[in-house]
């Protein structure tokens, strides 16, 4: 490293791996409750997950706290509360900390939400992905638009404004006319934030082995493109491909990650990325996976099934993947404190994106142009180790 490496801001994600049944587009780490799950156990678990890892941050303030899954509103607010309380006594939360809770309609109970505003939740994440019963149904999700509506009331009555709503598009068999439909719901439902992405296949998902009928690329595109319009009327501004914003009120965990941001992570399978400046180094890590394998750790005290320490190469890589995700772009500066590599490292590669028409400077920043925002794999993958 040549530059000098400074500590980002520090985050903390919380991954939570049950959900009521698996849905059947998904690649995270969740598994279907089959009859009940150890949540107490579980937590118990993520304190002690959460006390290894305090060496690596001493006095480090944490800017964000994550839960995420999973569908973590499967855990009650007693139980949030128990390890909000344990890493508030272990760390240095700013006192202006955004703390978000992953939440699934038809896993809320009425008064669910003030009772996790009570434990510490200042901001909620709500998985609606359509109101449209037919579509809900499609892609094999538990709730329908009664359940919607039943969570949005929970939410008001609870008074935590700042709140997200998750909406997918291209669905199987989705008109044009119903994706405005749902961008348009999803506004009146009174947001704070909206994420707004296309349904895709991943690998080993039951859509993989049995791919349902998706509309093609073109009627994709369109839905996207008349989505961001309707959002963008309605003041929620894009700041990241798939993320759109009121103001004042992006995402600030995941803005720490596009900004390629230190994150702890503590549960089954989380990943987290920390950069130690004395010696230069910055280490990815990821917990075991299964939630039987990290439980195990309350016994073994082994938590991480992968630690490493990142090359140039893969700090580039990392560092751009990321930051070109967003819509204002990067700095030189950035690139050195993040990475501790000089910006010259990155420039011919750099050169190649502004020569196919994909990035442009402006103001001291580079960031993707209109073409970029579209192909922004082909940006990165030019940052390929
Ligand atoms: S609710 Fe979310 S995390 Fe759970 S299975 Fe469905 S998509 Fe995956």
């Amino acid at each position: 490293m040549t530059e000098l490496l400074r500590n980002p801001p520090l985050s903390l994600y919380v991954h939570m791996p049950w959900c009521v049944r698996k849905c059947p587009y998904c690649d995270f780490n969740s598994h279907a409750v089959k009859d009940s799950m150890p949540a107490d156990r579980y937590i118990e678990a993520l304190v002690a997950d959460l006390e290894q890892e305090l060496p690596l941050v001493w006095g480090r303030p944490v800017h964000s706290i994550y839960f995420g899954g999973g569908t973590p509103s499967l855990f009650s607010a007693g139980q949030i509360e128990i390890f909000l309380a344990a890493a508030r006594a272990r760390l240095a939360l700013r006192p202006d900390v955004e703390i978000t809770l992953e939440a699934n309609p038809g896993t809320i109970e009425r008064d669910s939400f003030s009772a996790y505003a009570d434990a510490g939740i200042n901001r909620v994440s709500l998985g609606v992905q359509s109101f449209d019963d037919r579509l809900l149904h499609a892609i094999g999700r538990i709730h329908g638009r009664r359940e919607i509506e039943q969570s949005l009331h929970a939410l008001r009555s609870s008074g935590i404004a700042n709140f997200n709503i998750d909406l997918m598009f291209a669905l199987p068999g989705q008109s044009l006319e119903q994706s405005r439909t749902d961008v348009e719901m999803a506004v009146e439902a009174g947001p704070a934030h909206i994420s707004y992405y296309q349904l895709t296949i991943e690998p080993n998902t039951a859509f993989a082995r049995l791919p349902p009928r998706l509309p093609d690329e073109d009627s994709a595109w369109e839905m996207q493109q008349r989505g961001v319009e309707v959002l963008e009327e309605n003041a929620f501004l894009q700041y990241e491909i798939s993320a759109f914003a009121q103001r004042d009120r992006t995402c600030r965990h995941n803005m720490n990650y596009w900004r390629y941001g230190d994150f702890l992570a503590v549960g089954a399978g989380a990943h987290g990325k920390i950069t130690t400046p004395a010696d230069g180094r910055v280490q990815r890590y990821a917990k075991h996976r299964h939630p039987k394998r990290y439980l195990a750790g309350l016994e073994t005290g082994d938590w991480r099934a992968e630690t490493r320490l990142l090359n140039a190469d893969e700090l580039v890589f990392e560092f751009f993947l990321n930051q070109l995700r967003l819509k204002q772009g990067v700095t030189a500066d950035d690139f050195s404190a993040r990475t501790g590599l000089p910006w010259q490292v990155a420039e011919s590669r750099l050169q190649t994106a502004i020569d196919k028409g994909l990035l442009e400077a402006a103001n001291g920043r580079l960031k993707p142009t209109s073409l970029g925002w579209r192909f922004v794999n082909d940006i990165q993958e030019l940052f390929l180790p």
